[in-house]
């Protein structure tokens, strides 16, 4: 296990927990690594455990053949199209409710899906996902499988995108989880994990299996004739853990999770030797 991790300002833009919207675009270099979803919908693809998770989620619930993977990543020459179509077919005002400017989508990221009913007829731009049935089913068990619904009615002061049931966010576990139980948009959890640096008090949370650490490392560096130019890292001891993961905010720093092993889980009985 290592001793230590080494941060540099690009680990702030790669990662699942990146917020990328209106402020805040896709930061270059960025290659994602990118799987086809499942064998019948090879041309939608998104980062390799998305997509592994998204299949565990379908699968959970059996919703093969009754919800369609409809967009996942787009490379910017996708995003750019689909921009100038809407504009011409839907008028700027839609265009600019629902469609997300070249370099700040989040489908860009290939942690991004959006999902619809399988139905004859379904909208690529907006597809139907209501509130019921397998929808509503998928919806109940995401946080389990690391996905959020990114852009929900009671957070578009926060996100500044319209309402969008089908939009789903891969943000990974326990961050999922974590969100739902407070009521976070990604925007408001980027900023209150901030209250639990590397150097101050840690965040907690866990299931039966495992204890989960996490904190925030900021990244940003003055900028001064002196600093221009030069690679800023952070090199940190690593807390003993079983696992762990780094991902940057693309705002202003990275997030650092670390997964403890319960050997003994408390509900259990042990019995005494001899
Ligand atoms: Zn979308």
């Amino acid at each position: 296990m290592k001793k230590s991790i080494t941060l540099y300002q690009h680990n702030v833009h790669i990662g699942n927990l990146i917020l990328v919207n209106e402020d805040y675009p896709i930061v270059r270099p960025f290659h994602p690594q990118l799987v086809p979803i499942g064998s019948s919908y090879a041309a939608v693809s998104l980062q390799r455990n998305a997509a592994a998770l998204l299949s565990g989620a379908f699968h959970r619930i059996g919703a093969d053949e009754r919800i369609v993977p409809v967009s996942g990543f787009r490379p910017l020459s996708e995003q750019k199209q689909i921009y100038e179509d809407s504009l011409k077919e839907n008028g700027r005002a839609f265009t600019e409710q629902y469609v997300a400017l070249p370099d700040h989508s989040e489908h860009q990221t290939g942690l991004a899906i959006d999902l619809g009913e399988n139905k004859d007829d379904i909208d690529f731009i907006r597809p139907d996902f209501p509130y019921e049935g397998i929808c509503q089913e998928f919806r109940k068990h995401a946080a389990d499988y690391g996905f959020i619904e990114r852009y929900q009615e009671k957070k578009t002061d926060v996100t500044h995108i319209a309402h969008e049931p089908w939009h789903f966010r891969y943000v990974g576990c326990p961050h999922a989880a974590l969100m739902a139980e407070r009521d976070m948009a990604l925007e408001e959890y980027i900023a209150w994990l901030k209250h639990f640096p590397y150097e101050g008090e840690h965040l907690f949370t866990g299931n039966d299996r495992y204890e989960m650490e996490i904190f925030y490392i900021p990244m940003t560096v003055p900028s001064s004739p002196q600093t221009a130019g030069i690679p800023r890292s952070v090199r940190i001891p690593l807390p003993k853990c079983t696992a762990y993961q780094v991902s940057g905010n693309n705002v202003d720093g990275c997030i650092v999770t670390l997964w403890h092993g319960r050997y003994a889980p408390a509900s259990s009985t042990r019995r005494r030797a001899g």
